[in-house]
């Protein structure tokens, strides 16, 4: 499935996600159109699979973003606030900042100096993006992400591009009630997705969801 969604150009790969059921919304479909991937992935921009960008990272499938957009699209209100955790690239930063326009603001984490600066780079490359940096629709931070970015919480939606050890609080905390937050969990050497629903009386669900391979949401590398 997720290999015959790959284009010879960003449209064409959209497309073919959307024929292939992988994306249905068609904000989802919009938001992605108006990112040019090739942008932010540097070999083979519109295959459908993750690819590295140094630093012992990639920038997720394709597929793997559509689904998480679908996921939290309920909470990406224009206005709202988003926060990307692990946000390499800067993809997935740009296409949320897309969702929440106008007024919206999404706050990228990455604990990797390199990558907050190649995904400002990035994102500046196109006036979209250039003008979602300048408006503060999307903002760069170099923090662990585990521990959220306090100071623009309350969040509507958090997505973790990385896979966590255990379910952090601090994201939790940090998510708006209602808010959504969708991050891939490493339990007993295998990785899924949750998707964490903080409710309107502040209680909170879980509910697990397809098998994954992300990279793993860790400490900062030293030296
Ligand atoms: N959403 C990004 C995914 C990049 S891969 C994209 O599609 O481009 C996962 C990223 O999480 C890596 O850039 C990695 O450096 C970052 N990461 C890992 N642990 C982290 C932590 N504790 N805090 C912040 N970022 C982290």
């Amino acid at each position: 499935m997720a290999w015959r969604s790959s284009g010879a150009s960003n449209a064409a790969l959209i497309e073919n996600l959307v024929r292939n059921g992988l994306i249905t919304d068609p904000r989802v479909k919009q938001a992605m159109l108006g990112v040019d991937r090739a942008h932010y992935a540097p070999y083979a921009p519109y295959q459908d699979s993750p690819q590295t960008i140094g630093h012992a990272a990639t920038i997720s499938a394709p597929h793997m973003h559509a689904s998480a957009c679908e996921s939290l699209l309920p909470y990406l209100k224009p206005g709202a606030r988003v926060l990307d955790v692990g946000s390499g690239s800067g993809y997935f930063t740009h296409v949320l900042a897309e969702l929440v326009k106008p007024g919206g603001k999404v706050v990228g984490v990455e604990h990797i100096q390199p990558l907050v600066d190649i995904g400002t780079a990035n994102t500046r490359k196109s006036a979209e993006g250039r003008e979602l940096m300048d408006n503060g629709g999307i903002k760069y931070v170099k923090a662990d992400g585990r521990l959220g970015s306090p100071e623009d919480a309350p969040y509507d939606a958090i997505h973790v591009g990385a896979a966590a050890a255990g379910f952090h609080q601090p994201l939790i905390d940090q998510l708006k009630a209602p808010g959504r937050l969708f991050m891939p969990v490493e339990e007993n050497c295998t990785q899924h997705i949750y998707v964490i629903d903080k409710k309107e009386d502040g209680s909170v669900t879980r509910k697990k969801d397809m098998s994954v391979r992300y990279v793993p949401l860790t400490d900062a590398p030293t030296g």
